[in-house]
């Protein structure tokens, strides 16, 4: 029997001829599809600005370098993400400070963030999880009084509005990841969305040898490598075309498993918004107390599961370097009920039925 996977790419003869075309006009590095794909994501997004990167994780760090710390600022970010979130924010030079998030959106919403508010904050970093479309704008305005500033994590938010707003253009930086998990992925890959042309004028010095333009050898400030190569862009246009299409399936594949799995006292599933702006992620759902034997249930039926995010309060690495966090009640018991299920491309609706099966068999 086969096997379903959690990650299925959707690639395929177009992003091959693109690929085809990067390699025989040998700009392999940044090069004529590097711009067109910055141009259809400024068009996408109605950002001002955005500058390519190797990866996401890699984009959070360049955006926080470019925020220049100092010993001791701290940063905020949701104890419910992606490691990559804190591993930023700790080589940039910036202490993490974790915060609860929200038990429906599992984003941290602004009283999660007052609460952990100091003098030494500089920075604060909502997080976009699975695909929400809720709005940051009360954060952003919140730390604008207060001279924070804001780096949205929207590595898994290409496509996610919230009132016309594109995810990571109310900060000021957002970061969109393009791996091989993502909505839609160039390999590795990223963007840094800004909307403050000061920014953007570090942003580029960084990523690119502390010089204005390549070419030469004159550097008057350090800067680091952060471009990626033309083969990169030329499969993130052709996925970038494709993006509606991609939205529109996982999101009919995601209202039909919730019509699909039986209401059960011990599940609980996710609220569809009815006006439709979340471009979901993975499939999820809650359970109380047999997350593992259902995991394992559906492990022995040949479907690959995941876990919600292991908090980062709790990280072992996050504990040896910075001592005991305060706990975080809604990111501890997400991580002890939440289940991911696949949601892409290759993913039929009869996979739907027998995944639903058996879970309605449990
Ligand atoms: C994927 C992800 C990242 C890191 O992106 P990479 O491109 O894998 O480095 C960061 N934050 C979140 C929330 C993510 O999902």
């Amino acid at each position: 029997m086969k096997r379903i996977n959690q990650v299925s790419p959707w690639l395929n003869h177009e992003e091959l001829k693109a690929l085809e075309v990067s390699i025989t006009d040998k700009w392999v590095t940044e090069g004529p599809y590097t711009k067109k794909f910055l141009g259809k994501i400024l068009d996408l997004t109605g950002s001002k600005y955005a500058l390519p990167v190797p990866n996401g994780t890699l984009g959070l760090f360049l955006a926080l370098l470019a925020l220049e710390p100092k010993e001791g600022d701290e940063i905020i970010i949701p104890s419910f993400t992606f490691f990559g979130s804190a591993s930023a924010a700790h080589f940039a030079g910036f202490k993490p400070i974790f915060c609860d998030v929200d038990p429906k959106s599992y984003m941290a919403s602004l009283e999660n963030i007052k609460n952990k508010i100091s003098t030494k904050t500089k920075v604060v970093m909502p997080v976009n999880i699975y695909g929400k479309s809720q709005s940051v704008k009360p954060i952003v305005d919140y730390c604008k009084n207060k001279n924070i500033y804001v780096l949205e994590d929207s590595a898994q938010a290409i496509g996610v509005f919230n009132n016309g707003v594109h995810s990571g253009t109310y900060g000021d930086m957002g970061v969109i990841s393009f791996f091989a998990d993502k909505t839609i992925t160039t390999g590795e890959g990223g963007v840094v969305l800004t909307q403050d042309k000061e920014i953007y004028e570090r942003l580029k010095l960084l990523r690119n040898q502390g010089r204005p333009s390549s070419g030469t050898f004159v550097h008057p400030k350090f800067g680091m490598n952060f471009r990626i190569t033309d083969m990169q862009a030329a499969l993130g246009c052709i996925q970038l075309d494709k993006l509606q299409d991609i939205i529109n399936l996982k999101r009919e594949l995601f209202s039909y498993y919730n019509s699909m799995i039986n209401d059960r006292d011990f599940i609980s599933k996710p609220n569809i918004q009815s006006d439709q702006q979340d471009v979901p992620f993975r499939y999820y759902f809650e359970v109380s107390d047999v997350k593992e034997e259902l995991m394992t249930h559906l492990e022995n039926s040949n479907i690959q599961t995941r876990t919600f995010f292991y908090p980062m309060h709790l990280q072992p690495s996050v504990r040896s370097e910075y001592g005991k966090q305060d706990s975080c009640p809604v990111a501890e018991s997400l991580f002890k009920n939440g289940i991911c299920l696949p949601l892409h491309h290759d993913l039929t609706k009869a996979d739907i039925d027998y995944i639903a099966a058996c879970i309605n068999r449990f």
